[in-house]
Parts: C-alpha cells; sequence; structure tokens
C-alpha cells in the first residue's frame, strides 16, 4: 500500500503543488500551521531521513533551499521553521520522508523547536536525565565522539 504522499506524486489524489522535478516535489501542506506551509519529499518512497540514499537527500536539500525564499516571500513571513519530524517517536505520521517549511511571523507566538521540550519532564521516559538534567562535560565529549565516530 503506497504512502499518501507516493498517491500525490503518482496523481491519485489532489494536492497544492508548487514544485516538481525528477526526484522531488513541493505541496502544501492539507492542514498548514501557517499561510504557507509547505512540504518538500522525495518522489520515491522513503520513510525516513536516515533511509534515503546521498543523492536523493542532495537533491531534497536542493529543493529545500529553492523553496524556503519562495514559501518566505509569497506570505510576506519574517522567517520559517524548517523541520523533519524525523520517525513516529518524533510525531511522524506519513511514513515517507518530508521537509515542513512553516512560515513564521514576527510575535506568531510559536516559539523555536526547543520549545518542544518546554514540558518534556510530562513524559515517561526511562531515561529522562538525558533529556531533562545537564550533561557533564565528559558526557557531551562522549556523544560527540560517538556521533562524529558514525557520521
Ligand atoms: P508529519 O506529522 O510530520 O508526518 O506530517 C504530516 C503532514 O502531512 C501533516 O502536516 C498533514 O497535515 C500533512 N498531510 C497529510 N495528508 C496530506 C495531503 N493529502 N496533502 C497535503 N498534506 C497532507
Amino acid at each position: 500500500m503506497s504512502t499518501i504522499f507516493t498517491q500525490i506524486v503518482e496523481g491519485e489524489i489532489p494536492a497544492r503543488i508548487v514544485y516538481e522535478d525528477e526526484t522531488t516535489i513541493a505541496f502544501l501542506d492539507a492542514n498548514p500551521l501557517a499561510p504557507g506551509h509547505t512540504l518538500v519529499i522525495p518522489k520515491d518512497e522513503y520513510e525516513r531521513v536516515n533511509d534515503m540514499p546521498e543523492d536523493v537527500a542532495a537533491d531534497v536539500y536542493a529543493t529545500i533551499h529553492r523553496l524556503v525564499p519562495a514559501v518566505e516571500d509569497s506570505v510576506d513571513a519574517d522567517a520559517s521553521t524548517v523541520a523533519f519530524n524525523n520517525g513516529e517517536a518524533a510525531g511522524q505520521e506519513v511514513p515517507h520522508v518530508h521537509c515542513h517549511i512553516v512560515p513564521r511571523f514576527e510575535g506568531d507566538g510559536a516559539g523555536p523547536i526547543h520549545s518542544l521540550f518546554s514540558d518534556a519532564e510530562t513524559f515517561d521516559v526511562a531515561d529522562l536525565d538525558q533529556i531533562t538534567e545537564d550533561l557533564s562535560d565528559d558526557e557531551l565529549d562522549e556523544i560527540a565522539a560517538d556521533i562524529e565516530s558514525r557520521a
């Protein structure tokens, strides 16, 4: 069963398509968080950023780079939040990788990405200390080294 976004790519369901090339497509979000809220996706179905081959990821980023100013200018936005919900635990609902470009306005009150964690202590997360407590320099060094070794 193909994802709802593949159905858009195939023209099986309607969407307000704002850009399309050989490997990527962008269209307005059906439930916009702000006017102009746009989604950028690879045409091929990959569930998460982690699953995209490097060339596809580069194509997706090129489309994001092209669309961010177009989206902002179209609604006279002051800024934008550009983000992926990358995996179910991060709130991803459609299992077809997509980048949200959400126009932002002075005083819109939505806050930065950091505000996602403003009430994180209400979550029942086993490793809660990792979220709420300050990490020591040693722990930060260890995390940084681990990421570097995998990058
Ligand atoms: P996420 O929670 O990151 O998976 O976001 C999925 C997004 O897809 C939501 O913002 C939905 O409003 C949007 N969406 C779902 N179905 C459609 C559709 N048929 N056309 C456009 N946007 C959609």
